[in-house]
């Protein structure tokens, strides 16, 4: 569904350039939830931006759906946009604190076009429901909600527009250990009810065990090893990994 090959990016130029990303390839299988995992610099987020347009690399193919990213039409681009949503880290930072969780989950359904004006907000109070909010948090503004509950937020409005895949950057890092498993659960339960492709970002492999389907570690820029949950947890073919793996609790 979507692909990603020989991607490069280099950061600065003559004796300070820094390739960040360096002939990246993978592939998201539509359904399937893939996981990018790396330490901190590895070029995750890197990777993400260019995925998403917010970051121009220097080669490399992008593909979703048959539709080439490096050069989409207007309506390429517009169907790209709505049906590839992305979480951020930061729940804090992610959502405007002047909007109230009902404006906020209503943008997008109004950039888009997604939904028509009378059904918006039946749309949004069934997207809320879906994350274990109910409908008497629509007038309420982000700071009344703990971490966890603000994640929720920005899921359910990655989900407003009924996406078909999910990218999620490192979206549980920022949030206490203790409601990280709730979002993760909640992120695996979405996947499988809306089946949603999901790419998945993290800096340890301890967060995606539950979650993935295949795993990519990455390691300074460059693809180390591919392979299923399986292979990478119990028999990973590489030393990197298993360094990696040894920091799993
Ligand atoms: P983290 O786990 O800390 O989020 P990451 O794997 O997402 O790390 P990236 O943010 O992709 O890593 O960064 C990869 C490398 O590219 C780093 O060395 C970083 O300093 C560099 N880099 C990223 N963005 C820029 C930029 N806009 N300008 C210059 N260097 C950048
Ligand atoms: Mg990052």
């Amino acid at each position: 569904l979507l692909y990603v090959q020989d991607l490069v990016k280099t950061f600065g130029s003559g004796s300070r350039a820094h390739t960040a990303v360096d002939r990246v390839s993978f592939a998201l299988a539509e359904g399937e939830v893939l996981g990018l995992v790396g330490e901190s610099g590895s070029g995750k987020s890197t990777t993400l931006r260019c995925l998403m347009g917010l970051e121009t690399p220097d080669a490399g193919d992008l593909d979703y759906d048959r539709i080439d990213l490096r050069k989409p039409s207007r309506t390429q681009r517009r169907r790209f946009r709505r049906e590839v949503q992305l979480v951020f880290q930061d729940p804090y930072s992610s959502l405007d604190p002047r909007m109230t969780v009902g404006q906020i989950l209503a943008e997008p359904l109004v950039v888009s076009g997604a939904c028509p004006a009378r059904e918006r907000r039946d749309r949004v109070v069934e997207t809320l429901e879906l994350v274990d909010l109910g409908a008497e948090h629509l007038g309420r503004h982000p700071r009344d909600f703990s971490g966890g509950q603000r994640q929720r937020i920005a899921i359910a409005r990655a989900l407003v527009v009924r996406p078909r895949v999910l990218v999620c950057d490192e979206p549980v890092s920022a949030l206490d250990v203790s409601v990280q498993a709730q979002v993760l659960n909640l992120l695996k339960d979405m996947q499988s009810r809306l089946g949603l492709s999901v790419l998945f970002v993290a800096h340890d492999l301890a967060v995606v065990r539950y979650l993935c389907d295949r795993v990519v570690v990455l390691r300074d820029g460059r693809v180390v090893e591919t392979g299923t949950r399986e292979e990478i947890y119990t028999r990973p073919r590489e030393e990197y990994t298993r360094t990696l793996l040894e920091a799993v609790p």
